[in-house]
Parts: C-alpha cells; sequence; structure tokens
C-alpha cells in the first residue's frame, strides 16, 4: 500500500515512512492511493474477532511494512482489558430501541483519543527502535489531546513528550492526568498565557528548521494517518455489536471538531462497511454543520472561536476535512490545491455547488446538526432522567443531533467520546451533582505534580527541550 497527498505531490510513500511526518510536502494530508474493499465473506469473517484481531486484519490492510506477526503483536498488547476496562473494548449500550451509546472513552485518559494515541505509542516505539532514532514530540494542549498523548508514550523507549498547556486554565482533573505522570520521558511545560499562546509556540519551534532537525522534534496530532486508520476499527466493532447480520445497515453520530473521528467513519464507509449515514455533531463553532448545511466551508478567526462546555470541539477549522473533500471531488488533487491551498489562504472560505453537496449526502452518506450549551444541559439532564446515565458534553452534543437525524429501522450509534468526569462543572450546572468517577481516578488531584512553569516564549521552550534532550 503506498500514500499519496490530497495535493498531487508526485511522491509515493509507505505506512512506516509517513508515520513520524505531518503534513505531506506540499502542505496535503496523507491517504492511502485507495481504499480496501471488504468482500462479505471477510466481513462475516471478521463479525467473530475480538477486539485486538480485528483491529490487526483492518491495520494489515494498510500496513505492509511491518511484519505481519509484530503487527499482531502489537495490537494485542495495545488493546486489553486492563488497559480499556472491558473485554469488547468499545462496548455498545442500548439507550432506547434503535438508539445506541457506543463507549470510547474507557482508556487511560477517560477519551476517544486513546483509542488511537495508544496504538500510535506501540508503533512509534517499535518503529524509532527498528531505525535507531529518538524522537522529541512537541505539543500544544488545552486537554485531552495532551494526556491521552502523555499516557501513550510514557515510558516509551526512544521518545520523549514535551507538552504546552495554558498554565492554570485546565480543569484540576485534566491537570492531575498529566501533571501526576511521574515518567522521565514525560515533560509537562506549564506555559504563562492561553492556549493559542501555546500553538503559537509550537509553530514557531516547529519553523525553526534548524532547531526541529538537531533535536528530532515530531507531532502527534490529529493529522497523523496511523491515528485515524486506528480509529477505522471501531466503526466495525460498533457495527457488528448493533447488527446480527451483515445485510443490515446502521448510522454513526460524530461529535466532531477536526473532522478526525468521523473521517474515519468515512474510511470505515469506503471500505464497504454497511453504513447508511454519518452524522457530524457539532457545537456552537458549527463550521461543518455550515458547510453540510450549505455547501460553505469557512474558516473562522480567533474573534468568532469560542469558548464553550464542549471544548475538545471548539475548532476555527477541521484540519481532517481536505481528506473528505479530496473523495469528494473524485480525488483531484489539482481541485483541492485550489481549494485549500489558494481561496482557503486569501478568502478564508470556498463554496462547493449544489451537485457536489448532493454527493456529499447522498453517494457519502453525510449530514449534520448543531448544539448549545443549553442543549448540551438540557441532553445532559434528560438523558439522566430518563436512563440514570450520566454523558458528557462532547457525547450531548452528539446525542442531541442524533435524535434529529433518526430514521424508522436503521440504528443509530452514538460515539461517546468521553467520560463526564472531565467535564465535572457542566455535569454539575446540569445535574445538580458531581458526575461519577471510576475508582482507580480516586483522589488524582492530590498526587504531587510534575510541571515546569515558562514565559510564554519560544525561546524558552527551545532552551528547555534542549536541556532535556540527551
Ligand atoms: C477530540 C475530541 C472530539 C473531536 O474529535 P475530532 O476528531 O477532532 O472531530 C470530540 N470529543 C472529545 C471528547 C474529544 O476529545
Amino acid at each position: 500500500m503506498h500514500y499519496l497527498s490530497t495535493r498531487g505531490h508526485p511522491e509515493r510513500k509507505r505506512f512506516c515512512e509517513i508515520l513520524l511526518e505531518g503534513l505531506a510536502p506540499d502542505g496535503g494530508l496523507y491517504l492511502p492511493e485507495r481504499y480496501p474493499r471488504i468482500d462479505a465473506a471477510t466481513l462475516a469473517r471478521w463479525r467473530g474477532l475480538a477486539y485486538h484481531d480485528l483491529a490487526y486484519e483492518i491495520l494489515a490492510l494498510y500496513i505492509d511494512d511491518i511484519p505481519a506477526e509484530d503487527l499482531r503483536a502489537l495490537c494485542a498488547r495495545t488493546y486489553t482489558e486492563a488497559v480499556f476496562g472491558t473485554p469488547e473494548i468499545v462496548p455498545l449500550k442500548a439507550l432506547e430501541p434503535g438508539l445506541y451509546l457506543q463507549a470510547l472513552s474507557n482508556g487511560p485518559t477517560l477519551a476517544f483519543k486513546d483509542m488511537a494515541m495508544q496504538l500510535l505509542g506501540q508503533l512509534f516505539e517499535y518503529e524509532l527502535e527498528r531505525r535507531g532514532e529518538e524522537l522529541n514530540i512537541l505539543g500544544a494542549t488545552s486537554g485531552d489531546t495532551g494526556s491521552a498523548a502523555e499516557h501513550a508514550m510514557r515510558g516509551k523507549k526512544g521518545v520523549r513528550v514535551f507538552m504546552t498547556s495554558p498554565h492554570g486554565r485546565m480543569s484540576p482533573f485534566q491537570q492531575a492526568q498529566m501533571f501526576s505522570l511521574q515518567d522521565e520521558n514525560i515533560h509537562n511545560l506549564a506555559i504563562e498565557g492561553v492556549f493559542d499562546d501555546c500553538q503559537d509556540i509550537v509553530k514557531a519551534v516547529s519553523n525553526d528548521l534548524e532547531f526541529k532537525r538537531r533535536w528530532r522534534i515530531g507531532t502527534v496530532n490529529s493529522i497523523n494517518w496511523a491515528r485515524l486508520v486506528a480509529q477505522v476499527v471501531y466503526y466495525f466493532a460498533g457495527y457488528f455489536q448493533a447488527t446480527r447480520h451483515n445485510d443490515e445497515r446502521v448510522s454513526f453520530t460524530v461529535p466532531s471538531g477536526n473532522f478526525g473521528n468521523i473521517c474515519a467513519g468515512h474510511v470505515a464507509r469506503m471500505m464497504g462497511l454497511p453504513i447508511d449515514r454519518l452524522v457530524a455533531a457539532t457545537n456552537e463553532n458549527d463550521v461543518l454543520d455550515e458547510f453540510f448545511r450549505t455547501g460553505v466551508y469557512r474558516v473562522r478567526g480567533s474573534a468568532d472561536t469560542f469558548e464553550t462546555s464542549s471544548p475538545s470541539m471548539d475548532i476555527s477549522k477541521a484540519s481532517n476535512f481536505e481528506r473528505f473533500v479530496f473523495d469528494l471531488v473524485d480525488r483531484d488533487a489539482a481541485r483541492v490545491r485550489a481549494l485549500f491551498g489558494d481561496a482557503l489562504v486569501t478568502e478564508g472560505r470556498f463554496a462547493l455547488d449544489e451537485a457536489l453537496m448532493r454527493r456529499a449526502r447522498e453517494e457519502f452518506g453525510f449530514a449534520s446538526g448543531r448544539s448549545t450549551h443549553a442543549d448540551r444541559l438540557a441532553t445532559i439532564r434528560a438523558t439522566w432522567d430518563a436512563h440514570r446515565r450520566m454523558v458528557d458534553t462532547h457525547t450531548a452534543d452528539g446525542l442531541k443531533v442524533a435524535r434529529e437525524q433518526l430514521q424508522p429501522g436503521v440504528p443509530m450509534i452514538v460515539l461517546e467520546t468521553a467520560l463526564p468526569i472531565k467535564f465535572a462543572a457542566t455535569i454539575v450546572e446540569a445535574l445538580g451533582r458531581e458526575p461519577e468517577r471510576p475508582p482507580k481516578f480516586a483522589g488524582i488531584e492530590l498526587l504531587p505534580k510534575r510541571v515546569t512553569v515558562l514565559p510564554a516564549e519560544a525561546g524558552k521552550v527551545k532552551d528547555y527541550i534542549a536541556a532535556h534532550c540527551g
């Protein structure tokens, strides 16, 4: 299997070459040159597999430069009951007839990013050791991504993590999840500023190519193809749990920000998984809902990017969206270049015509909806009252939109992307009670913290990295 850039760069690469990279050299995103189609016999065989075996079968279609037995072992080591809490790994729970929640948030940091990041940790360690190389991951986080990355990379050979976060701005629980890690290869840098300052610092350091090369700086952001392909697996696992036969169809509603999660659903559908519709649920930062409703993709400035109570979906643009548009325009790279490389850069927006938008809905199955803070509170309350189930704020956005998109006879699976304990303040606002806390997280706020506070200056972060590599 070879990978190409959505913007037409002539080079073709193998999986392990793009594993440790970010964007393609022309600024595009990597995609496989084709999606393997799953025939009926294969789908029937997969139905009976344990999660880690299913993961192996799917990943093996995209990764042919890691020996089969090694890949199988990596999957088996990643997706265990000890790490993800249940033998199903992503258990499906019926809320009411035809409406399900699929739990993706029982990993080490209680958010769906663990599903991919845990595998990435294994893949990085494996590939770096094979090459005899080291990698220093530099990132910026306002919560979920940073803690998932740290918990995936802790103790891994050849990898160090330098994670910047806005000093004093994450919830006490989220701070504890990151700062209580005592592993030597994990470095928490609390930046005296806001999340944007952290992102600017990461950008400034990465743009210093000499520094980046000398200190082997890399990232683990959501455009990484390995993360995306790991997420394809749970769409299959959700489908098998919601159906009895492979002639049934299901729909998924996905709380969406950077379009990474739902893009994995798109890939699963392209492989032939019988998905009827893929519904993108956004919060007040409705870049994606606006696109699917109007055909206009409009990047937001910082003045109209809102801080919401589902903060992991507070985006100004959807970094993985280009992958879907590439498929939507029949993989016409020149057209993608004109849209994302030109129109978006100069005008901050582009519009697709009605024929393409019909295609997005009818051929590719996309739909969308939007949810506000008031909707979130109402959904959390209604779900608690009716089912005695607490859902987190992102999952609540998904549930609200899913109910608007239900179709008779088609089971709807809402992806549960985090547990309520991560966003306790909003749960208390909605229910007047504290969220449930899984026992192993009791008292984590009281553990000793390992964090360095730095001013919002790229130079200071570079000094820190240089002093702690080697
Ligand atoms: C990251 C995240 C999302 C958004 O996922 P995308 O892949 O960016 O669309 C939704 N919910 C939670 C809890 C997250 O951490």
